[in-house]
């Protein structure tokens, strides 16, 4: 089993046994509140590429970007310059009071890349923050509307989903374990509905138009019950990441969801987050589902680690409301368009495009799902293989026909997780739990860089089924 012992704690991670722990890879407590308080993790000094150098000279494939964030991989001077650049230039200003070029040339970057479909960014520091502004954006703007609607209080969102740790982007996702404890400070106007997820949701002999249209309905369902004219927005990631494990839409699902929206007023909020940016192959995953947001989070790959960012990206006439309303967004943070992060990721954006990586994304993309199936489909335990672009997961089962899923006991995505870490291995997986229910199943992400090669992906993968042959077994 490894390290971890069972999720006693329901926190939907596992937690340590000191005593289990292998003296190896872990010293003395720090100064630092780690994650897990009873281990120190390895200690990350330099990075080249897809790979972390750790203390100790250990050379890390980092198959999953972190958290599918590094999407340059690690060390690339160009960004390194624009920083230092940046940094020279001035460092900090207010936005309250001002604006800055770095934030002006990102803002400009990501309107036209939504070919104008959105009309302004709005650039804060984490996926989380970006997450809590659309959904306060979405309850000013029924209130700012030339005859207003603020009985628009409810939200809706889907289970077992993610979209952040604070308290009211907490309310918004519906992971269970991570809820359980704080549930008291939860918002009780958000409601949630089913997933699109196929693999476990799709009925046998069910088409897919209609269990698009059987989700449709549950939206539309969903909208009666609470009063369709009290639902502010719905919201969901464009394709569904750490808690399902890379779920892509199927065709027509956001549409579908788009269309009830409009039905009844209401705003549709599309998570990127994750899956935004590049990740699924082309920089805004939605424009591969024929739908627009209303608002739309984007984060991760904005940045590429280089500096904490993320971005709202607002409609037109979402910002038009505001403006003709009370011309001001109730809500601002310190460090609101921070000119390092800023420029950082302004030029991350440059060099993707310079490097014209996202046709490599779609073409690893590929390549990677089609040896996933070609090593995996076969092995008794991977009940399913699924993904687009860079973005693919791996999900657990103890028996395939009945896709009996692994309990919180077994830890298996963290076990996975953690056997990677050997120097055996020396690959950093992506552990998922907690994804069916919010309690049980597994499965692990693999989302390298877009700048990634055949052969690093050959490697990659060929790390991954090792990892999963010595320990899935051991988990039963
Ligand atoms: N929304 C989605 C879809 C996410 O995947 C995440 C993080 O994984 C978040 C929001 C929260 O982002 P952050 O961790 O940057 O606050």
């Amino acid at each position: 089993m490894g390290d971890y012992t069972p999720d006693v704690a329901g926190t939907g991670v596992p937690t340590l046994a000191g005593k289990q722990v292998e003296t190896a890879d872990v010293k003395p407590p720090s100064g630092v509140l780690y994650h897990q308080l009873r281990r120190e993790p390895l200690n990350i000094v330099g990075g080249r590429g897809s790979y972390l150098i750790t203390d100790t000279g250990l050379e890390i494939l980092d198959a999953t970007c972190g958290a599918a964030v590094s999407c340059l991989g690690h060390s690339d001077e160009r960004v390194h310059e624009a920083i230092l650049e940046q940094l020279k230039k001035i460092p900090y200003c207010y936005s309250m009071y001002f604006t800055n070029s770095a934030a002006e040339s990102l803002s400009k970057f990501l309107v036209d890349s939504t070919g104008g479909k959105m009309s302004r960014a709005y650039i804060v520091s984490s996926g989380t923050e970006a997450v809590e502004a659309a959904v306060k954006m979405s309850i000013q703007y029924f209130t700012e509307l030339p005859v207003p609607q603020p009985q628009r209080v409810n939200i809706i969102s889907r289970k077992s989903s993610y979209h952040g740790n604070t308290l009211g982007s907490l309310a918004v996702g519906h992971h269970a374990a991570r809820r359980r404890i704080y549930e008291s400070l939860l918002s009780k106007n958000v409601h949630h509905i089913s997933q699109c997820y196929p693999y476990r949701g799709m009925k046998t002999n069910e088409s897919v138009e209609d269990y698009v249209v059987r989700l449709a309905r549950e939206l539309e369902d969903e909208f009666q019950r609470l009063g369709p004219d009290t639902v502010c927005a719905f919201v969901a990631e464009t394709m569904t990441g750490a808690t399902l494990g890379c779920v892509p839409p199927l065709p027509g699902y956001l549409k579908a969801m788009k269309a009830v929206c409009e039905k009844h007023g209401a705003l549709m909020i599309l998570d990127e987050v994750m899956s935004g940016m590049g990740r699924t192959g082309t920089l805004h995953a939605w424009e591969q589902e024929d739908v627009v947001p209303d608002l739309q989070t984007i984060a991760k790959g904005l940045g590429a680690g280089y500096a904490p960012i993320a971005g709202l990206l607002i409609n037109k006439h979402v910002v038009d409301t505001l403006s003709n309303g009370t011309g001001a967004f109730v809500h601002s943070q310190t460090y609101q368009g921070h000119p390092v992060s800023c420029a950082a990721a302004y030029r991350v954006q440059q060099i993707i495009k310079e490097d014209n990586l996202l046709p490599n994304v779609r073409a690893m993309g590929e390549y990677l799902g089609q040896i996933l199936h070609k090593r995996l489909d076969g092995h008794p335990r991977v009940g399913d293989i699924r993904g687009r672009g860079l973005f693919w997961a791996m999900e657990f089962v103890q028996d395939k026909a009945t896709k009996e899923p692994y309990p919180p006991s077994k830890a298996l995505s963290w076990t996975l997780h953690t056997t990677g870490l050997k120097p055996e291995y020396s690959i950093s997986l992506m552990p998922g739990s907690g994804g069916i229910d919010g309690v049980n199943g597994d499965h692990i992400i693999l989302a390298p860089p877009y700048n990634t090669t055949r052969a690093e992906i050959d490697l990659m993968v060929d790390r991954t089924v090792r990892v999963i042959k010595e320990d899935v077994y051991n988990a039963e």
